[in-house]
């Protein structure tokens, strides 16, 4: 990852240790996913006491969040850098946006 935008120089790591509340946005993430999977397992296959279903979801559900992991870490890195840094339509004649510590 850049240390900064190629096109506004906005600084991307805004603090040391900026990107760890990343993992709270991930973790949402990936509960959301499972709750969507878990829904389309529902509608399409079922869910069963009777047998093994359930189990069978819990392990796609498993391998299916391991193989979007890219883009999911990507994803949050988006979303909690916007909590922090908004677009600005001037960005040309504005500063990059810092903390002020
Ligand atoms: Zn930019």
């Amino acid at each position: 990852m850049p240390e900064n935008c190629p096109v506004c120089h906005q600084k991307y790591e805004m603090e040391t240790g900026f990107w760890y509340g990343t993992g709270y946005v991930s973790y949402a993430l990936a509960v959301a996913v499972s709750v969507a999977t878990f829904i389309a397992w529902y509608v399409l296959i079922g869910i069963s006491v009777d047998d093994n279903r359930i189990f069978y979801w819990l392990g796609f559900n498993c391998f299916f969040l391991i193989a979007i992991q890219p883009w999911l870490m990507r994803l949050s890195r988006v979303i909690y850098l916007y909590f922090f840094v908004r677009y600005e339509d001037d960005y040309e004649s504005t500063k990059p946006k810092e903390f002020d510590a």
